[in-house]
């Protein structure tokens, strides 16, 4: 805590927005989906709009700023047993990781953006079917950035056994937590086939 006390407020306000852009992206995201089923004028509409493509937009700045390492608060939401949390939530590890696989993203941004131009009711419902699903993958990659130290993906030895830190000079996240942050990285690194 000593350390966040000699930061500057403005990182620590950007570390604070950054732990939580998770929570402000599945905000935005409601948002925008609860907008779509309301006949706004269009003056409102377009700030409302604006506002929200502002808010996504720095929120995802903030949360890329904030992966690159565990901050105060995700060392102290850590759960007293990540390895046996990491075995339940093996799913969201996955997901991200098959999301960030171009053979699944590129056609999830599509039918993603694709979808906007939908207009007839059932249209809309579907549009908003499919922008939830983001909700879902924000949470898991949230999960997986908490958890990346015990995911199967990232690990070759399928995750677990952090309490030995075989190289703890690489490693950039506070020594105190014993959490190996050399793996704190983007999905993309370590997605393997789709045989697990
Ligand atoms: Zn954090
Ligand atoms: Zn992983």
């Amino acid at each position: 805590m000593a350390d966040a006390a000699r930061m500057p407020w403005t990182e620590r306000a950007a570390e604070t927005l950054g732990h939580y852009a998770g929570q402000v992206l599945i905000a935005a995201i409601l948002a925008v989906v609860t907008l779509r089923f309301y006949s706004l004028p269009a003056e409102l509409a377009l700030a409302a709009s604006f506002v929200v493509i502002c808010v996504v937009l720095l929120a995802w700045l903030l949360m890329r700023q904030h992966d690159r390492r565990l901050c105060e608060r995700c060392v102290r939401s850590l759960p007293l047993n990540p390895s046996q949390d990491a075995v339940r939530l093996r799913r969201r590890f996955w997901v991200t990781h098959t999301a960030a696989e171009p053979r699944f993203l590129i056609p999830y941004l599509v039918v993603l953006i694709g979808s906007n131009f939908a207009t007839s009711t059932p249209g809309r419902v579907g549009w908003a079917i499919i922008q939830l699903s983001m909700v879902y993958l924000i949470i898991a990659h949230t999960t997986h950035r908490r958890l990346q130290p015990w995911c199967p993906w990232c690990s070759p030895d399928g995750g677990g056994n952090r309490a030995v830190d075989p190289d703890p000079v690489r490693h950039t996240v506070r020594p105190a937590v014993g959490v190996p942050s050399a793996r704190l990285h983007d999905p993309r690194r370590r997605v393997v086939s789709s045989d697990r």
